[in-house]
């Protein structure tokens, strides 16, 4: 399966090649034809499959294809999370080069000023959270009555997040004739409730199974208690030589602790969470993808949607405490058929949520213990051992997308 035989005109297939992409990821080869034909569609898949260029491609074509009678935009890109935006759109930036459509980023926590200039002057495609949209909308410096194509990315995360009634609002804004794209990594009931007021006959395209962990991951859990979970970090860090490992923590406070903390042993870290300007947490992303900085410490919302290619590893530091959260943080790597390597560091409070981890995954993630940190009384169940020796449990691969068979439904 190419790219080309995905009906994709030669403008969008040089920028595929430029990206270095030789064959479409499935839910690419499912959605774009479908997208092209000006189907709605319904797609389940996480990130770190290719959604993206799954949507972006062909509504990039679409649009280029179709005259543009004014200046209003014609295609919205809906995003749970500031980064996700500004990630979408310099994907609509580099697939979209050899065309001359205009598109813009929309999100709250910077001055609203660019943005209103940016719309007056005409956009294409508006990428956006949709707080900050309301807030154009409600100033009358957006005119969403031209939309031609909507897109909900991450649709399931804006939900968790509260924003079904500003989806709504939105929604209210929009003409009543429009292709639809809803993008979730989960199918739960509000999922379903959502496409069911929002899609006409949808086509339903599924790549990866409901809640199954990312692909081509390696899992693997240490249990340590929770006063040496840090020193435990470090060493894994240090010993193994990572350069570039993403830290999960629950707390934004627990996040900027152990940056510090990481700092204090040697190890360049800094942290990204909720409460830090939109700039420190833009400066903090292209540091740690530069490579400056080798830590990237977050909270699960700051994390959601970074793209960061081929990071081999993922740490969660705390687990989570709702178990799908799990899911979202280990895609994190692992991602367009790159392997990657999760590891959770579990104390023996934390034996609950990674009981509920377990009933998510539909298995058990092995366990290792790493010589010189064994668990406390409480922790995990682990192979009895002896002092000094590594449990050496082979770390299991769930399967991967790209061998994954497509379903679709
Ligand atoms: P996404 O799921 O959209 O966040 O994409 C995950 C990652 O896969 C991004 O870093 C993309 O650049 C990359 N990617 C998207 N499509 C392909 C492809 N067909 N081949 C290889 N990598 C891809």
């Amino acid at each position: 399966m190419s790219f080309a035989s995905l009906g994709l005109q030669a403008e969008l297939l040089g920028a595929v090649s430029a990206q270095g992409y030789t064959t479409p990821t499935p839910v690419q080869s499912k959605t774009i034809p479908f997208i092209l034909e000006g189907r709605d569609v319904l797609a389940g898949a996480q990130t770190g499959t290719g959604k993206t260029a799954a949507f972006t491609l062909p509504i990039l074509q679409l649009l280029n294809g179709r005259e543009r009678t004014g200046k209003l935009p014609r295609a919205l890109v809906l995003t749970p999370t500031r980064e996700l935006a500004a990630q979408v759109e310099e994907s609509v930036r580099t697939y979209g080069k050899g065309l001359h459509l205009k598109s813009t980023v929309i999100f709250g926590g910077v001055g609203i000023n660019p943005q209103i200039d940016q719309l007056r002057r005409g956009v294409d495609i508006i990428v956006a959270t949709p707080g900050r949209l309301l807030d154009h909308a409600g100033q009358k410096t957006v005119n969403l009555s031209q939309i031609e194509i909507l897109v909900l990315d991450e649709a399931d995360r804006m939900l968790d997040m509260g924003f079904i009634h500003d989806i709504k609002r939105i929604l209210k804004l929009l003409p009543n004739k429009r292709q639809n794209l809803l993008f979730s990594a989960t199918y739960t009931d509000d999922i379903k409730r959502l496409a069911d007021g929002l899609l006409h006959n949808p086509e339903l395209v599924e790549v990866a199974r409901r809640n199954t962990a990312a692909e081509l991951v390696t899992q693997v859990v240490h249990p340590v208690g929770h006063s040496r979970k840090r020193e435990l970090l470090s060493h894994l860090i240090k010993g193994g030589g990572w350069k570039q490992v993403l830290v999960f923590t629950r707390t934004k406070h627990g996040a900027n602790r152990l940056a510090t903390q990481l700092a204090s042993d040697g190890i360049n870290a800094t942290a990204i969470h909720g409460n830090k300007s939109q700039s420190a947490r833009t400066k903090a992303l292209a540091d740690f993808k530069s490579g400056a900085v080798r830590t990237l410490v977050a909270t699960d919302i700051a994390a959601r949607g970074l793209d960061i290619d081929s990071l081999p590893h993922v740490v969660n530091f705390d687990l989570p405490n709702v178990p799908e959260d799990y899911v979202h943080r280990i895609g994190r790597t692992g991602r367009a058929g790159e392997t990657g390597c999760a590891l959770s560091l579990v104390s023996g409070e934390e034996k609950g949520l990674l009981n509920d981890i377990h009933k998510v995954l539909g298995h058990k993630i092995p366990v290792e213990v790493i010589a010189g940190f064994e668990h406390d009384a409480n922790a995990p169940a682990a192979p009895a051992q002896r002092p000094g020796s590594h449990n050496h449990a082979t770390p299991r691969k769930t399967s991967g997308f790209s061998r994954q068979p497509s379903r679709r439904r």
